[in-house]
């Protein structure tokens, strides 16, 4: 039987760039609450407990989700994402120029984990270790996994049932490193997502089209037991990919015929697919076990693989990254299609706060 998963905790922080055009009036405004002004006299408004204006630096946005990373060294499992459209700024926010989320959260990791480590005794040698950690990296393209710290292995990997009366979940093939430090880290991570870019730009700018997902494990030892958590650190997929599907389907029939625009329809379908699956997840474990028993893991490979940072005694962090347009009256098509990404990025996250 089913133990209902208990009541998750999500932190929603709303990140809103700064527009790259200053002459022009903003679509987006912070405040306790964020407006989007979409044009033609409509508007979305917002409130959001934690909203970032163009102004925030790196370090602002990494505050708001330090304690939830810091958890995952006493044993909870934890994720932390960004969500938003291309250009919305989701890599700026958790790499950045290696000032990001990810830098930070590996630094303050280890420095907690040495921190905590027991005095090493006189006698013993060599010392025990108190904490391992390892790092595994990897990308979500089409529903299909690929190990990005091993890129041209052949064996696929696969998100398989570890064991049954648990419902733990591994991903099988998947190459995981040993890191001593946080610049090991940072090193393999780097190195991993370099590839990535490289091959990207070979397969028409792929990065946007897929989920980036750092995995970092630790194995802490005390005395009498192995405390083991999780940490995801979770570039998402462009979220323009999920409306776009809408606007595809109203298209002309006769893409259809053509291989590439099925390709990449396909791909809508899986991002919108995934996504999706990510915004009913989050519902569902918003809503609680009373009101929605059933968390929808299973419907994306992305929810299938996060599964274990999401639900239960675990902590999320979703950073939703907006765009601060610009609406320039004469010419404002692209901008309002901005604003309405604005709005469903919004809506997402909106979805997400409610408790
Ligand atoms: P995404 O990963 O969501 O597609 P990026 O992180 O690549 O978006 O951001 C797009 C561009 O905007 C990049 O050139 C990035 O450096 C810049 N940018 C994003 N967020 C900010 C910010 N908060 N401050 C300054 N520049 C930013
Ligand atoms: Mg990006």
């Amino acid at each position: 039987m089913d133990e209902p998963a208990e009541l998750s905790n999500i932190r929603v922080v709303v990140r809103v760039r700064p527009a790259q055009d200053k002459t022009k009036t903003e679509a987006v405004t912070c405040g306790d609450q964020l407006e989007v002004d979409c044009g033609d006299g409509k508007r979305f408004t917002g409130a959001f407990a934690d909203i970032l204006g163009p102004a925030a630096t790196q370090n602002d946005v990494y505050r708001k989700v330090e304690d939830v990373v810091l958890q995952t060294t006493e044993g909870i499992n934890a994720c932390v994402m960004a969500y938003g459209q291309t250009g919305a700024g989701k890599t700026h926010t958790m790499l950045g120029d290696n000032d990001g989320i990810i830098p930070k959260a590996l630094n303050a990791l280890f420095d907690k984990l040495g921190s905590d480590e027991p005095p090493t005794p006189v006698a013993q040698t060599p010392a025990p270790r108190a904490a391992k950690v390892s790092v595994s990296l990897l990308q979500i393209l089409g529903e299909k996994l690929e190990d990005l710290l091993s890129p041209s292995s052949e064996i696929p990997l696969r998100v398989r049932l570890a064991s049954r009366v648990t419902d733990e979940l591994y991903v099988s093939g998947l190459s995981s490193i040993v890191v001593d430090d946080a610049e090991a880290a940072l090193k393999v991570v780097n190195r991993g997502l370099k590839g990535r870019r490289e091959r990207s730009t070979k397969r028409n700018d792929a990065s946007s089209r897929s989920h980036a997902v750092l995995r970092v494990d630790i194995e802490k030892t005390d005395d009498v037991e192995v405390v083991k958590s999780r940490l995801y650190l979770v570039d998402l997929a462009g979220s323009e990919r999920a409306s776009a599907l809408e606007d595809d389907a109203e298209g002309s029939p006769s893409k259809m015929y053509n291989p590439s625009e099925t390709q990449r329809f396909k791909e809508h379908v899986d991002i919108n697919r995934s996504l999706s699956a990510l915004g009913n997840v989050v519902s569902a474990l918003s809503d609680g076990p009373t009101k929605r028993p059933h968390v929808p893991y299973r419907d994306s490979t992305l929810t299938r693989l996060l599964q274990d940072s999401l639900g239960g005694n675990t902590r999320t962090a979703i950073v939703a990254c907006c765009v601060e347009i610009n609406q320039c009256v004469a010419c404002c098509a692209p901008e309002s299609i901005y604003a309405d990404e604005s709005v469903s990025t919004l809506k997402f996250a909106d979805r997400a706060q409610r408790v």
